[in-house]
């Protein structure tokens, strides 16, 4: 008899794994079905592929971390042998010839990679809309988005259908979408995760990273995947951490910056309800509030915009018909192959950046735009750097508002842009951030989750993750799972 129930954690999954009151096959086959009843209301998978994942179940290792737990992966993360899209029509016929590094590195602890995440077409959005299969649906609430860019990852997470997933995050990929489906999203410090083998949108801000059900199963990923790699020159060489290892500490004599530029008039009410209560349960805990400001939080979105645009502009150059995925048929001579392929294989938002990234980069605008924008951007560092001198993390809303509706701010870019007003700062800095529920915002008439954002200096995930372990623990949100019929 299997003992699979979804909603189950790493830890909790590993110790039964471990009993032998679960196989890993009787895991992967409960997932496979829960899978079959509950994604095609979701749609958070572009694929399962869940067949290797039980070939490799029958010799998994169950003395490693990891051992037979199944991770799903979002589709910018090459996994050796498969498809990876990016979720965009210009990487048709594309198969990986190699692991990402976090994806070997997962291996090597036991982990059974699978699936491959919905997400917004090179991971640009905040609503999985841009995807060029089909949108994903918020387990909350059908109607809506899961967030983006990783919603497929996050969704699964929220709908039972994974434990765990592997997302990304260049400007809120991982924490947005965490907090709009009501899971836990980490998004490591630039530079603690290999980028290698990520499809890279924007090279100097994206960060590979877990969504999970718990924050100590973040810290378990992470700590399978971090570390030094020779194949990315921009991962750091640092000592050896557990990052569960200050889990089960309390919160006594840890200072907890309350930024006043974070809590701004025109957020959702039942957003700023939850999160000021979840202020007071953390002082509750033993945590001291103070007070600060970060006076270039204004400037995050514009420079933002700059930075990742010019970035994704000459990293999408690749892109063109020669070397990767997708040709154009039409193609007569090989500018027409350049344009056509890139006409046909990019989706409206893509070309969008692209335009905008090399309008910023192109001369006579460089100065006024890029330039100026990467020196701001050195402001806003210098903003968390003087803030970590006073508090040990910065808590504020992951998102001003709840999971919007499928289609509502389809037609609006700007929009869509200020989703990620509250996640941005974090990726131009460098830092690390975390996302974990904090409630419901009840918005017409569906109670929706809202995520607390907590941020740490750069490498410190492990104080991170034990404040987010200690209130996670403290209440019940992360335990409520949404109650959409057929789910
Ligand atoms: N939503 C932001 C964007 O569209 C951030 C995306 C991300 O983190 N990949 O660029």
């Amino acid at each position: 008899m299997s003992t699979f129930t979804p909603f189950q954690s790493i830890a909790a999954t590993r110790r039964l794994l471990r009993s032998k009151e679960l196989s890993p096959i009787e895991l992967i086959e409960g997932l496979e079905a829960r899978i079959a009843s509950v994604d095609p209301a979701i749609g958070a998978y572009i694929e399962r592929n869940l067949e290797t994942a039980k070939k490799e179940a029958a010799h998994a290792d169950l003395s490693k971390p990891l051992g037979g737990i199944p991770i799903g992966i979002k589709d910018a993360i090459s996994v050796k042998g498969q498809p990876c899209q990016s979720a965009s029509r210009i990487l048709d016929g594309y198969t990986a010839p190699y692991d990402a590094t976090a994806v070997a590195r997962l291996r090597a602890s036991g982990a059974i990679p699978f699936g491959r995440m919905n997400m917004d077409e090179f991971a640009m959005g905040s609503s999985t809309e841009n995807s060029a299969f089909h949108p994903t649906h918020n387990p909350w609430d059908l109607n809506r988005i899961p967030g983006g860019s990783s919603g497929g990852s996050a969704a699964a997470v929220a709908a039972g259908t994974a434990l765990a997933t592997l997302g990304s995050d260049t400007g809120g990929s991982i924490r947005q979408p965490a907090a709009l489906c009501g899971c836990v999203g980490l998004k490591p410090t630039y530079g603690r995760v290999s980028r290698y083998g990520l499809v890279a949108f924007a090279s100097s801000l994206d960060q590979i990273g877990p969504l999970t059900s718990t924050v100590e199963d973040s810290g378990i990923i992470l700590n399978a995947m971090a570390g030094k790699d020779p194949h990315d020159s921009t991962s750091l060489e640092l000592p050896d951490e557990d990052f569960t290892a200050e889990i089960g500490r309390d919160l006594k004599g840890l200072r907890i910056g309350v930024p006043k530029e974070y809590f701004v008039d025109g957020m959702e009410p039942g957003v700023r309800s939850s999160v000021d209560a979840a202020i007071k349960q953390l002082v509750s805990l033993g945590a001291e509030p103070v007070e600060i400001s970060l006076p270039h939080t204004e400037y995050a979105v514009a420079v933002y915009y700059i930075i990742a645009t010019a970035e994704a502009s000459a990293n999408l150059a690749r892109f063109d018909g020669v070397r990767y995925g997708r040709r154009s048929p039409e193609a007569k001579d090989l500018l027409s192959l350049y344009e056509k392929t890139r006409a046909e294989g990019f989706g409206r938002e893509v070309k969008r950046r692209i335009i905008l990234g090399t309008y910023v980069l192109s001369s006579g605008y460089y100065d006024a735009y890029y330039l100026r924008a990467q020196k701001v951007r050195t402001l806003i560092r210098r903003d968390f750097d003087q803030a970590f001198t006073k508090v040990d993390a910065i808590v504020s809303p992951t998102s001003p508002e709840t999971a919007f509706r499928l289609g509502e701010k389809t037609d609006d870019p700007l929009k869509m842009y200020l989703a990620d007003i509250f996640t941005i700062a974090t990726n131009l800095a460098g830092i690390c951030g975390l996302s974990l529920p904090c409630g419901f915002s009840n918005r017409d008439g569906v109670d929706l989750p809202v995520g607390l954002q907590l941020l740490g200096r750069p490498f410190g995930e492990s104080r991170l993750l034990r404040i987010g372990h200690a209130y996670e623990q403290s209440t019940e949100w992360h335990k409520r799972r949404p109650g959409q019929p057929g789910l």
